[in-house]
């Protein structure tokens, strides 16, 4: 694997060619369900913004969720900010903040796992701790013969296993970088170039012409849909209403339009709160899908001639999308204001950006 990376491994990523365990940390935290290539562009920005422990903790988590906004699974972010606070906390006022350098103290910390710890271990500190993310699971699988799916705790014991018994003592995070890169774009989930593999003459699933069928997946479930209303309310000067979500949940801490449970329609939700509406606009419902359910979206363009009282709460706020402002969306926000040419409707108020636009 060592001699696979040397010759074809990717080594000029930007969190390889400076390899601290902040930079490496929050790579690996970005690379969790995301690919190298959607992770460049966003793991440059971030480090250019926050360059350490001590800058990423002193931020508002708004500027840390706009930095990941489009990247999804956003408690990601959340966890990098609040660990980096523990350890802000825990650290000399205005010294350097140690990383910790054991497993148990990396698992202690808020969205680092076993395997996450085993990268930031490896890579930065030079132990050979083994790691287990998606790809390395699929290659052992693959190497092993191993049947059972990687998510059951039994299959997932023996392959924690096989990856402690490859890490090697020498160039441990060589070898980290090595096969997870090698998963990535060599041993692919869909066809895998076996036939210039290094370990081809000792793999399992190729002996058996097993390599599409493995890892095995777990069985299927089918996702529930859930179908809320989102009300787009614009104010007179084309700033738009976002409500700020609670702490916790998929979209935690950020920021989206109102949205209601489907049964709340416009007319008593205009009553209920009380607006002055100067014209509306019903495009077509949309979905958009989580791991564990869709969300079935009608939204409601609501021009109002006011703002209504009820949004001086400072869970509110008036938004207006090319001002700088920088705060997290929500993916359904993100796509709600997309459909929504701010500038277009406001100067031609007669103007028909959204499909379905009525007055
Ligand atoms: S022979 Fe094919 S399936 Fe086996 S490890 Fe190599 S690339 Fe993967």
């Amino acid at each position: 694997m060592l001699a696979w990376f040397d010759e074809h491994g990717r080594r000029d990523l930007p969190w390889q060619t400076e390899r601290t365990p902040y930079r490496v940390w929050v790579s690996e935290v970005m690379l969790q369900q995301t690919q190298v290539t959607t992770v460049v562009p966003y793991f440059e920005r971030f480090v250019g913004r926050f360059p350490d422990v001590r800058s990423l903790a002193n931020a508002e988590l708004d500027e840390v969720l706009h930095l990941w906004t489009g990247l999804g699974y956003y408690a990601r972010g959340r966890n990098l900010h609040a660990a980096a606070r523990q350890l802000v906390a825990a650290a000399p006022p205005d010294n350097e903040v140690p990383f910790p350098d054991t497993l148990e103290a990396l698992t202690a910390l808020p969205g680092i796992g076993r395997s996450t710890a085993g990268a930031i271990l490896s890579i930065a500190f030079a132990k050979p701790v083994p790691i287990l993310d998606a790809n390395v699971k699929r290659v052992l699988c693959r190497f092993h013969g191993v049947t059972g799916p990687p998510a059951e705790r039994a299959t997932e014991t023996a392959l924690w296993s096989f990856a402690e018994e490859h890490t090697p003592a020498d160039r441990p995070g060589d070898y980290t970088q090595a096969i997870m890169d090698f998963g990535a774009t060599h041993c692919r989930r869909t066809a895998p170039a076996c036939g210039a593999c290094p370990v081809h003459e000792r793999c399992t699933a190729l002996a058996n012409g097993m390599q599409e069928q493995l890892p095995a997946s777990p069985p299927r479930r089918d996702r529930p849909a859930r179908a809320v209303r989102a009300f787009v309310l614009i104010d007179p000067d084309g700033a738009c209403l976002l409500e700020q979500r609670d702490a916790t949940g998929v979209w935690g801490g950020l920021w989206s339009p109102v949205e209601r449970p489907f049964d709340k329609d416009v007319r008593s939700f205009v009553r209920e709160w009380n607006i002055d509406v100067e014209r509306s606009a019903a495009p077509p419902p949309f979905r958009h899908s989580f791991t564990h359910f869709h969300l079935d979206v009608t939204p409601h363009y609501l021009w109002v001639r006011a703002r209504p009282s009820a949004t001086g709460d400072e869970r509110f706020a008036w938004y207006r999308p090319n001002d700088g402002r920088e705060i997290g969306l929500s993916g359904v926000a993100r796509r709600l204001l997309a459909g929504l040419d701010l500038d277009l409707d406001l100067a031609h108020p007669s103007g028909g950006a959204i499909p379905g636009k009525s007055k």
